[in-house]
């Protein structure tokens, strides 16, 4: 039976202490015990069940930990206080100095910059790859790779991993394989394709309210048992804690996150068809036009679509610009970074989230200065709202009157 992971989400039922349909949240940094000894065993890690100190874990953040653990069908989760406080520890936990990881060369401009910038600092280095050539792909692996690392729907550029097959290149060569699913939540279950470990920035879709950042790390019980160890678990000893009060608001608009992809997808898609039919160069994964359209098409869950995120190609970062500034003004959405607000969202890329990434390699990989990055929001009529995204750009000369 194919995996439903909303119904995963709603197959979970938490009470609060009094009965209260949301679970309590755990307002304190420490714990008490009964008896000194039970508080030796929490240290040991054998005592289940006991809460020790709150940058280890609280019940708030295993709360949420284990909804989006079954979101995402894998033993366990452990909540960071972002994605990037989710990212950076996985990954330090996997490698030690000496050790190499493949990536994906079109991933979140923060991500790039850990591995390019920080990671060599400490020996372990990186090669960044086209990852849907999986020839380069397996050409990369040396035999000091222990991770292979990409994301589900790549930022900005929108290409289309196939999970699948990087999971057997991972699995044959004996590396973890390390998804942020980030851009693809319900529509994408990355651990059924055979992913070992699975990563979002809650910031995004998740929470879906641009009031917080966080992040999760979804795995192995054993690998998430890692992370948090007091001896030496990156998340545990690196200390990017998510605070109790923000998982349980988190958790509360994870409830509504299929609904939200649902309309997510359903307005992206009628824009990128009808900006397609303009003539305009629209990216958007469920266009036949997209390359890896059959890609995602193979994995997907049906229900939620093809996502949120669409890019447009508008010639010059000029252009760019003025066509943000117009829709703004016309209150279409904001001109701001990040994705998954209700509002839809929009950028350049090229001179934003992306420019950690040097011009030259932006430009091999096909991130062009007048692309625009949209996260289309949850606009009730989307036809209105294509009507006036197409009188704006009229009016800055994206689109010429009378053509298409
Ligand atoms: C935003 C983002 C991140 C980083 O998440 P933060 O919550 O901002 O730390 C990582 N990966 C992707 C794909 C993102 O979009």
């Amino acid at each position: 039976m194919k995996f439903k992971p909303a119904d995963k989400i709603q197959d979970l039922q938490y009470f609060g202490e009094f009965g209260g349909v949301n679970p309590s949240i755990s307002d304190s940094s420490t714990y008490t015990f009964l008896s000194a000894k039970t508080m030796f065993d929490t240290f040991e890690g054998n005592a289940d069940g006991c809460y020790l100190y709150s940058r280890h874990s609280s019940p708030s953040n295993l709360y949420l930990g284990e909804a989006l653990a079954a979101m995402e069908g894998t033993e366990t989760a452990n909540v960071a206080a972002s994605g990037m406080g989710a990212i950076t520890p996985a990954l330090l936990q996997l490698c030690k100095a000496g050790d190499h990881i493949v990536s994906s060369r079109t991933i979140y401009g923060g991500t790039y910059a850990f591995l390019k910038n920080f990671a060599p600092r400490l020996n372990i280095n990186t090669a960044f790859v086209d990852i849907t050539n999986a020839e380069k792909v397996e050409a990369a692996i040396t035999e000091n790779t222990k991770v292979l690392y990409c994301e589900a729907i790549s930022n900005p550029l929108l290409e289309v991993a196939d999970l699948a097959e990087l999971a057997k290149i991972a699995k044959k060569h004996g590396l973890t394989f390390v998804v942020d699913n980030t851009f693809s939540p319900l529509s994408i279950s990355p651990k059924e394709l055979g992913a070992d470990i699975v990563i979002h920035s809650l910031t995004k879709f998740i929470n879906g309210s641009s009031d917080t950042v966080g992040g999760v790390t979804c795995g192995s019980q054993e690998f998430i048992d890692s992370l948090r160890s007091v001896n030496d678990g990156a998340n545990m000893l690196l200390g990017p804690t998510m605070d109790s009060m923000r998982a349980a608001s988190i958790l509360k608009n994870l409830r509504t996150l299929h609904i939200r992809i649902k309309q997510h997808s359903h307005n992206a898609m009628y824009l990128a068809k009808r900006f397609q039919e303009e003539g305009l160069r629209t990216v958007y994964p469920g266009l036949k036009s997209h390359p890896g359209h059959e890609t995602f098409k193979k994995m997907m869950n049906e229900d939620y679509g093809f996502g949120g995120l669409l890019t447009l190609d508008v010639g010059s970062l000029e252009k760019a610009n003025e066509l943000m500034e117009l829709m703004q003004k016309r209150n279409l959405g904001y001109l701001a970074v990040s994705l998954g607000f209700y509002k839809t969202l929009f950028s350049a890329p090229g001179s934003s989230t992306s420019s950690e990434i040097p011009e030259e390699e932006q430009k091999e990989m096909g991130l062009s200065d007048g692309l625009i990055r949209f996260s289309i929001g949850l606009d009730n009529d989307i036809e209105r709202t294509f009507q006036t995204m197409k009188e704006c750009m009229l009016e800055v000369g994206v689109l010429k009157k009378g053509t298409a």
